[in-house]
């Protein structure tokens, strides 16, 4: 089934590079990593997964499948092809790995796609037995839900349109409109801790990146990780602008007290060096973008 998929993918991608958009690795039908059982796969699906003290593993086996909270609109992290339907990027790898550690193949994965501010609510609700999506790990969030990781660190950058000059950092915003996430963190604090002139707020960033394009904002704010996917699609439209000036580091959402899951996944990312470095050059690299793993959380 990944097989078709992959193929699907791979067939589009040729169509892009034919196409007036520049096709390069960042796009967002970079392939997903090779299926479990190829010769070639980065990991297989575990037959011996022993969680009885996960209720959220319970839940999984109760009703054979596994369901993960994603994104759909970021390139490289997480991207659902329109045409195809084929999820790609580096969360939802990562999201497939721990899958197939629990014992659940790419048919078992149901995937559903949730906003920034809906992320701890669909975790509480038992909506989804976990959530990889550039979801920073934060004291707030950790009041209601529990994280695994980091497995990924980034930072807060700026997004303007390639040809302005005007800004290169956070405070060169006076007078100027910055668009961000309805309940993310960078939007948090461009407004707690600079001064833009005005901030308008979306669900995704590719409705902020609708307005950049088309001048109804001036810059967009978020992690740099998200914004090089963007830049990766469109370089003569969009740049980042200056240094990144948070630290934000990427956890899984899961819910909070499964103590159990937690140990699991950040076992499999402490003992995944080789399939972290592989989704890494995969997704993540293409875009320019730099990163070692870091050291989950005590
Ligand atoms: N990492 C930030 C957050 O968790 C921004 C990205 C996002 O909205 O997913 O709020």
């Amino acid at each position: 089934m990944r097989k078709t998929r992959l193929i699907v993918g791979t067939a589009l991608a040729a169509i892009a590079t034919l196409g007036l958009t520049a096709c390069n690795s960042g796009s967002p039908t970079s392939p997903g990593a090779p299926e479990a059982g190829s010769d070639d796969a980065l990991w297989q699906v575990a037959t011996d997964v022993d969680l009885a003290d996960s209720p959220t593993y319970e839940a999984m086996t109760a009703r054979d499948g596994v369901i993960i909270g994603v994104k759909n609109d970021q390139p490289g992290l997480g991207y659902e092809d329109a045409a195809s339907g084929e999820r790609t990027g580096f969360d939802v790898d990562m999201a497939r790995w721990i899958a197939a550690s629990l014992g659940f193949d790419e048919d078992k994965i149901t995937y559903q796609t949730i906003p920034s501010a809906n992320r701890e609510q669909a975790i509480v609700n038992g909506d989804i037995d976990y959530y990889v999506g550039t979801y920073s790990i934060t004291d707030k969030r950790k009041e209601q839900i529990d994280f695994a990781g980091p497995y990924f660190e980034t930072g807060q950058g700026l997004l303007v349109a390639a040809d302005d000059d005007s800004i290169n950092g956070p405070d060169d915003l006076a007078g100027k409109t910055v668009c961000s996430v309805t309940g993310s963190t960078p939007l948090q604090r461009i407004r707690d801790e600079y001064s833009p002139g005005n901030t308008v707020e979306y669900d995704t960033y590719s409705q902020c990146v609708e307005q950049l394009k088309g001048g109804q904002v001036d810059a967009i704010t978020t992690d740099e990780a998200i914004l090089a996917g963007y830049v990766a699609l469109e370089p003569e439209a969009l740049k980042i602008a200056g240094d990144p000036f948070s630290e934000e580091r990427y956890g899984v959402g899961i819910a909070k007290g499964d103590t159990a899951l937690k140990d699991h996944i950040n076992a499999l990312l402490t003992d995944g060096g080789d399939v972290w470095t592989a989704l890494f050059d995969l997704h993540l690299e293409p875009a320019g973008i730099e990163g070692t793993q870091p050291a989950v959380d005590e």
